[in-house]
Parts: structure tokens; sequence; C-alpha cells
């Protein structure tokens, strides 16, 4: 059916309704034109296919939109719809549909969601929409901290940015839903439209309608359910540990990487990255928290400075071309990663949990099942693939983890690959983590490692993290024969290590920057 005029709220990484700016800008057109308020979601088979998103993160997506769309249809009267479909390729012809009038939806800032917006606001020039854009992904407007560097380059340098962060002052406060104001769109014909959805939009597709294996027979021990509530029931629950002291004394680098039946840190990046819980709320609330508490002593490294990494990475990401890649990026050193089928080999090996490192394969493991680890936890496993041991390219590990994560985000990703692999940000490649003490020091007992790697519950303590020195005999008795039931390791630690670390030298030393600058950046378990 055409309708005479409509407001579009296009949904994107704003899978709520508490701090949504962009969300209350429509509904406030639609009352005052009084048009019915149109919410839209796209399954855009450029992102939600299953070689880019894992049947994780998309039964997470699909979970948070059948919220949304609960939540919508409790708090106003308007039932989102579901567009399987490139945006650019129906958004013409929905207008003219619909009747839109203004279209509204937050920023992106990543380059190719970027590219997507500017296509879909070229489409819709001829049909005389008001398109309104409003920020909301990040703490802070990009624009405005750009302003405030007064055309400055972006700052690169963790403190350089605190310093930025600074001069702004805090983030803007969080606003409730629609103003706190009940919401009736009065002439919404949602009723009608709902008898004729012929097209099937108001129906949330299930995983194996859109080329999806089910995953819920998942084992792993980390289930993360989509949507708002969920997102806000985990961070009331870590933010009320012990009264609060918790969240106000974290220090992350004294959060463990193998503490996987009760996490230690918020576990709160899938909401974030999705927009389920909004970066500024969790931030006004630490804020309070802090207030009333003796807080840790590092910025970077409270739960004030994870929330401020991510800024930092936001803040780059939009301004650094290819900054998920290393050709084309100005802020990536040059490595001679090693290429061709032994390159493919490494990768494989590694991506299929299959390295002969338990304290590695386990990590893997819990990625592939549960579509999150420890941020210590992801330097071992990107370390170890990069300078540490493999010698195999960043590029090449950020898409197992875009693939795999539930919390996967372009910036974040993009960052902490390029920090790992001392490619930007991080230049003390002489410093690298090995995958048997790291491992001792955190996994003592190896109950992570048994529990990622039930094939080796039976070595004694004593082999679990290096199961090739347990003699034949134990081997045999452990029901655990290396070589046979779990691999032997694909490389030599200490060896690889160093000769990787020579490697890195004369790199480093055809790049215009690096170690010799002296960059001494901290974050969150180096020290
Ligand atoms: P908390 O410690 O509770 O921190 C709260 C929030 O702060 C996080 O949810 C996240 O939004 C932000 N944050 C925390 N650490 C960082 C960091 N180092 N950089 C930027 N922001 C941070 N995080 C993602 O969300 N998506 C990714 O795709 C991603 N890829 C990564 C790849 C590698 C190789 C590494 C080393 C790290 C990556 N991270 C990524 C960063 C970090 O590991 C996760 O954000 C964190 O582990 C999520 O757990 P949490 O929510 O419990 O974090």
């Amino acid at each position: 059916m055409t309708l005479p005029g409509s407001v579009l709220h296009w949904f994107r990484r704003d899978l709520r309704t508490a701090d949504n700016r962009a969300l209350n800008r429509a509904i406030s057109l639609a009352k005052k034109s009084n048009l019915p308020l149109i919410p839209v979601f796209f399954l855009d088979p450029e992102y939600h296919n299953p070689t880019a998103c894992g049947p994780l993160r998309m039964r997470f997506i699909l979970e948070s939109i059948s919220a949304l769309q609960r939540s919508l249809d409790d708090k106003c009267s308007s039932r989102l719809r579901v567009i399987c479909a490139r945006p650019t390729d129906v958004f013409p012809d929905l207008v003219r549909r619909w009747g839109v009038k203004h279209l509204v939806f937050e920023y992106e800032y990543a380059p190719s969601e970027r590219a997507r917006d500017e296509a879909v606001v070229a489409d819709v020039e001829g049909f005389d929409v008001d398109v309104v854009r409003e920020h909301g992904f990040t703490l802070y407007n990009p624009n405005v901290l750009l302003q405030k560097a007064k055309g400055a380059t972006a700052p690169t340098t963790m403190s350089s940015f605190l310093s930025l962060v600074d001069d702004v002052g805090d983030p803007e406060n969080p606003v409730e839903f629609a103003d706190g104001r009940q919401v009736e769109l009065t002439s919404c014909p949602d009723a009608t439209l709902k008898d004729d959805d012929k097209d099937g939009y108001l129906l949330v597709p299930k995983l194996g309608d859109i080329g999806y294996e089910d995953c819920t027979k998942q084992t792993g021990w980390e289930r993360f359910r989509g949507g708002e509530e969920e997102g806000i029931a985990r961070m009331d629950e870590f933010l009320s540990r012990e009264g609060g002291k918790v969240a106000a004394r974290f220090a992350k680098p004294k959060t463990s990487p193998a503490a996987f039946v009760k996490r230690e840190t918020t576990v709160l990046s899938p909401y974030l990255a999705l927009g389920c819980v909004s970066s500024r709320v969790f931030h006004a609330r630490l804020r309070d928290l802090e207030e009333n508490h003796d807080v840790a002593e590092m910025p970077q490294t409270r739960l004030w400075g994870q929330l401020m990494w991510r800024e930092h990475f936001w803040l780059l990401a939009g301004m650094v071309p290819e900054f998920h890649r290393m050709n084309g990026n100005p802020v990536c050193r040059k490595i001679n990663w090693r290429t061709g089928d032994e390159a493919e080999l490494r990768l494989k090996t590694w991506a299929e949990a299959r390295t002969g490192y338990p304290w590695i394969d386990a990590l893997m493991m819990q990625l592939k099942t549960e579509g999150f680890v420890h941020h210590l936890g992801r330097h071992s496993l990107a370390c170890f693939l990069t300078r540490g041991d493999l010698w195999v390219s960043w590029e090449e590990g950020y898409k197992v983890f875009e693939h795999y994560l539930v919390d996967y985000d372009y910036a974040l990703n993009s960052a902490n690959w390029m920090w790992l692999s001392c490619s930007a940000f991080f230049s003390m490649y002489f410093r690298v983590y090995s995958p048997v003490a790291f491992a001792k020091k955190w996994d003592k007992e190896g109950a992570f490692i048994k529990h990622y790697l039930p094939v080796l519950r039976k070595l004694p303590t004593k082999y679990i993290h290096e199961p090739w020195k347990a003699p034949a005999m134990v081997q045999k008795m452990a029901g655990c024969v290396i070589g046979k039931d779990y691999p032997e390791r694909m490389v030599d630690h200490s060896k690889a290590s160093k000769e990787n670390i020579a490697k890195m030298k004369e790199n480093y030393a055809r790049n215009e920057y690096g170690a010799e600058r002296g960059e001494r950046q901290h974050m969150n378990g180096e020290s």
C-alpha cells in the first residue's frame, strides 16, 4: 500500500530505546507532523552473511532486533520492520510506497557504512525527503573532538587523547526514551500495514531463513542473549558487585583471562558494539559510582579507561583511511609478513585450534564456541599468530576475529590487531607473550584449558601447558597421545619468537618510525 506520508527511522547499531537521540528525533518529528513512524532494520547480505558474520553474532543480532521489536510494540505503536536486502537496492521503492517525509538515522563512522549512508542519501534526494542524522554510537562526537584539536591530526597516543578529552570535558548526559514522555502516535496505520504485510517485513527471520545453520545447540559456557534488557541487566549486575567497589577499583591487568565461570570484566562489548547498551548510559553510571568510591589509579586500565580506548580508536578509525588494512593505512607499519601456502597453512592451523599449544588452542575454542575471549586472551592469540610465533599478517587474524566475535567492531578489532602485532601504537616488539609462561601465570591448574580442550582433561597438571613433555606412558594413560589425539606443537616458541624479534628489528629499521622513537604506551596488561 502507498502511504501519504511517514517518518522512517533506520536502526543500525543503535538497537535500543534508552538514550537513542535519533529515535527520539524520529518520534518527535512523527508527533509534530502527525505522521506514522516506521522503524526499519536491514539484514544486509553484504554484512549479514555466514562468511563475514558467524552464527553466534548473527543469532545475537536477531535476538536484539526481536527484543527491540517487542520493546517498540510496548512503548510506541510502531512495529519494527526487518528487511532482508541491501538498503541501496530498496530505499527509493520504500520511500515511494511509504511516502517518507523524514528519514532519521544515527551517524556511523566506518568507511563502508559511511559510503552506504551517502549512497542512500543520494538515492532519496529526488524524493524531497528531509534526512536527519544524530550522533550516538560513541561518547563524544568525533567532529567535536577534532574541532577542539584545532585541525591538528587526531592523537595517536592514549595520553594525548586523554588530554584532548580533558579539554572537551564530560560527554553529554544520556537522554530518556522519547524525552521521558509517553509516546502516542495518533495516526499510525500500523494495523493496516500489518494486514498488508505481503513482504513479511514484520517477522524477524530465523537463522535458517537467512542461510545459517542453527547454532542453538552450541556447547559454550557463555551464552550471549541479544537485546537491550539483557545488556542493561549485565551492566547493573557488574556495577553493583560489592556495592560498586569492583567497578570502581577495576584494573584491567588484574582481571583474569582464564576466568570463564564468572567473568572478571563487564562482558558488555557485544551490547556496546551493537548499541543495545548506550556507551553514554554506561559512562554516566560509572561516573556516579566513581564519585562515591576510591578509584584505581591508572586511568588507562580503569573501567573508565576502557571506554576511552573505545573512543580513541573510533576517532582514529573515522579519520585514518584503510584502518583495517596494512596498505594504504598511514598509521600502520609495513611489515613483510609471511605469504603464500605456508602462511595459509599456519593461519588454518591456528584458526582450527591445532597449534599444539594448549593455551592458544583453548582460547581459540572459546572464541569459536562462545564468540568472546578476554582481552588478554585476545592478546595471546594475536601475538602468537603475528610477531610472536607464526609471522602471519594481522589482517588475516582480523578476518578470523571478525567472523567469530559476537562483539566484532571495525575500529576496536583493527586498532587492537595493529597494537598486538606492533604495527601501530605499540612498538616493544621484543616483549612477546609466551604461550606457556603466560598460561601458567593465569591458568595454573589448567582448568581453563581442560574445559575448552576436553581431550587434555586427564593429563596431569604438570604437563597441561606443555603436553609434548609428558612421557609416552603418561600420555597413553591420559588417553591423549601427542601427534594422535592432540597435535604436536607447530613451532618451537623459544626459537620462533627469537627469529621473529630479529625480523621485526629489520622491519622497523625499514619503516620511518618505530621502537627507536621509544613509543611507550601501556594498555591493559603490558607493563
Ligand atoms: P571491559 O574490560 O569490561 O571494558 C568495557 C568496554 O570498554 C568494552 O566492552 C569495550 O567496549 C571497551 N574496551 C575494552 N577494552 C578495549 C580495548 N582494548 N580497545 C577498545 N575498547 C576497549 N573489542 C570489541 O568490542 N570488538 C572487537 O572486535 C575487538 N577486537 C579485538 C581484537 C584484539 C586482537 C584485541 C587484543 C582486542 C580486541 N577488542 C575488541 C578489545 C577488547 O578485547 C574487548 O573490547 C574486551 O575484551 C571486551 O570485554 P569486556 O566488555 O568485558 O571489556
